[in-house]
């Protein structure tokens, strides 16, 4: 275990030089405190947990010291926002602080969002509020105990500065981990402001240091993007089968390593509703739970055309064409296990979508529904979960056919049954009014809550003791929070 002055860095990115990066010191946070730590991150960099109480901590990731060895850029990125080309984006209030490798041998990015104002910073402060650093936080490590593929927070440092926002609030920042803070938007901006060499140095970048397998076929930028195309259907898959709405899917905000990055307006569905939208800016709902998985094609198209100087058309579309198909197999598998098969019929497509359909129309609870469906056999309990619909006739006729494809998927004891059931089933998700909840107390000074919910979320499948009140449904006023998109 290492004290906080022992970390080894190796600064990768920052050596490509100026033109992909700008040499930016943060810009520190009037009385910075510590809000919440993961131990479990704070292992990956080999972090003795203790160190998180200690004052350097809050100084360091409150942007008051820095490491002889780091070397804090602002990237430079561009993208498509909402369908439309952005010719420059870039970190307008992030900093990577440096590369640290650990024990194991990994690298990771040390990046701190709301670090103050950078050369991208455009019309914005820099800066990052409370609120929304929390909820990138519990966001990051919920997603990872949930087993999808996503950038880790490291801890939330609260301050004092005043920041503007609706209304006025206080400056915080997170530091975020992650393989490589590299995103689509990165390959965009080199390919549409003509720079072929750097836009070179970037993609040799990439493949030798996070794909170098690719480096032993035939055409390593293409094994690179197929790499790509599957780890975003992988993770896209996963977003779907367990309700998580990005709700910011712009290009900018899409990791080359194809995990989930840069939190906004995120939710995790309560009731199921594929039309679900949480960012209430997106009018037009082309963040919409459902169409996830389409733009998610639509991004890769996006980066498959900026790395045209490097990879035949034919070949690239080619490759594209692999991603839904990809992506329903990821799927499938997915909802089958939810739903505590083992084996695969042809049918159990439409058993998913059968079900879904059904919940949709009544309202019910995602997250519930299938932790309950393993609490009991089969039939005690679809006999259970029947009066959360609406149109009984229609689950019956469900429930029955679910009960024929369980019988024909083989014979285990209802233990068996629950324990594998539970293993893919969460009890606990991050749900809005809880993160709300949180919030408010933090932003009162009480960071009890966070941290008890940090804990809570880092178990998901685990029932744990005396935590009834976070595997309930919302409360009323909590169904329909309006997040605010500023952050
Ligand atoms: P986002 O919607 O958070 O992914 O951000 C889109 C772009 O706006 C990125 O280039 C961000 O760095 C930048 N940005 C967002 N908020 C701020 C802010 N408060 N100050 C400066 N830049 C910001
Ligand atoms: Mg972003």
């Amino acid at each position: 275990m290492k004290a906080l002055d022992e970390l080894t860095f190796d600064n990768r990115f920052a050596r490509l030089g100026d033109a992909f990066s700008t040499h930016v010191l943060p810009e520190p946070l009037d009385e910075p405190r510590l809000v919440v730590a993961s131990k479990a991150a704070m292992a990956l960099l080999d972090l003795d947990p203790a160190v998180a109480e200690t004052p350097v901590f809050a100084e360091l990731f409150g942007g008051h010291k820095l490491w002889a060895e780091a070397e804090p850029r602002a990237m430079v990125y561009s993208g498509h926002q909402f369908g439309g080309y952005t010719p420059q984006l870039g970190d307008g209030r992030g900093l990577l602080l440096g590369e640290v490798y650990n024990e194991a041998g990994e690298h990771w990015d040390l990046h701190l969002k709301g670090a103050g104002m950078t050369p991208y910073s455009r019309m914005g402060d820099g800066r990052a509020v409370l609120r929304s650093s929390i909820r990138e936080f519990l966001a990051s490590e919920a997603l990872h105990a949930l087993g999808i593929p996503t950038s880790r927070a490291l801890c939330v440092i609260g301050s004092s500065t005043p920041v503007w926002r609706e209304k006025q609030e206080r400056g915080a920042m997170v530091l975020r981990l992650a393989h490589s803070h590299i995103r689509f938007g990165h390959f965009e901006y080199f390919y549409y402001t003509k720079k072929p060499e750097q836009q070179a140095e970037l993609a040799e970048h990439v493949l030798n240091l996070h794909y170098p397998e690719c480096r032993e076929q035939p055409e390593p930028y293409l094994a690179m993007f197929r790499e790509i195309v599957e780890r975003n259907a992988e993770m896209i898959a996963k977003w779907q089968a367990y309700g998580f709405c990005h709700g910011v899917m712009n290009t900018d905000n899409m990791s080359i390593l194809g995990i989930t990055f840069d939190f906004g307006p995120f939710a995790f569905l309560d009731d199921f509703d594929a039309h679900f939208i949480c960012n209430h800016s997106d009018h037009e709902g082309r963040y919409s739970f459902s169409n996830q998985v389409p733009i998610g094609q639509w991004n890769l198209s996006a980066l498959a055309q900026a790395l045209t100087p490097f990879i035949s058309v034919d070949a690239l579309k080619e490759v594209l064409g692999l991603y839904l198909p990809l992506y329903q197999a990821h799927y499938l598998d997915l909802m089958r296990r939810r739903l505590g098969l083992t084996t695969a019929e042809e049918d159990d497509q439409t058993l998913v979508e059968g079900l879904l359909k059904l919940m949709q129309n009544s309202g019910v609870d995602y997250t519930l529904f299938f932790r309950r469906l393993g609490d009991e056999s089969a039939t005690l309990a679809v006999a259970r979960l029947r009066d959360d619909f609406v149109d009984m006739a229609g689950f019956d006729a469900w429930a029955e056919r679910y009960k024929a494809r369980v019988a024909r998927d083989g014979d285990y004891t209802q233990e068996q049954r629950r324990e594998r059931m539970h293993a893919v089933n969460p009890l606990y998700i991050l749900r809005n009014y809880l993160a709300q909840n949180a919030i408010a107390a933090a932003e009162a000074g009480d960071y009890s809550e966070i941290r008890r919910l940090h804990e809570v979320l880092s178990k998901p499948f685990e029932e744990q003791a005396g935590m009834e009140q976070y595997a309930q449904r919302p409360p009323d006023w909590g169904k329909h929070l309006e997040i605010s998109c500023s952050s």
